[in-house]
């Protein structure tokens, strides 16, 4: 999808700081970080959200989940801990419709949050 924002960055029109990439995941830095390690991880292919899946993605999103772990284990803040959240939808606030895993860590953080 041409207009999509993270297609653009795994296409290499937009600029970002890739920190992970292979045939079906990119991993890069979010523009507007929430903590020390604020790295989405997306798939190559365009969908849009959670509520677009089907059995056929089940292999990719254990990638995107099992890359989470590795980018935080190789930071060193897998042991202390992390989040991991795909947002879907209005009421949990996505903005980009590109299925993107958000790893948060590097900070203690709060349960529920808002
Ligand atoms: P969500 O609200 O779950 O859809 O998250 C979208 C995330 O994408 C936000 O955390 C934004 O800061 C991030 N974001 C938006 N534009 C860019 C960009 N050009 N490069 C990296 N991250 C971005
Ligand atoms: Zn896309």
């Amino acid at each position: 999808m041409s207009q999509c924002l993270f297609c653009q960055i795994i296409n290499g029109e937009l600029n970002a700081t890739i920190v992970y990439q292979d045939e079906h995941v990119v991993a890069f830095n979010d523009i507007n970080p929430q903590a020390p390690t604020h790295v989405l991880v997306v798939p190559r292919r365009h969908i849009a959200s959670l509520n677009d899946l089907t059995d056929e993605d089940d292999q990719l999103i254990g990638e995107l989940v099992r890359r989470s772990a590795a980018i935080a284990t190789s930071r060193g803040i897998a042991n202390g801990g992390f989040r991991t959240v795909f947002n879907t939808n209005r009421d949990a606030g996505q903005t980009v419709f590109h299925i993107h895993l958000h790893l948060i860590g590097g900070r203690g953080m709060h349960w529920p949050p808002g």
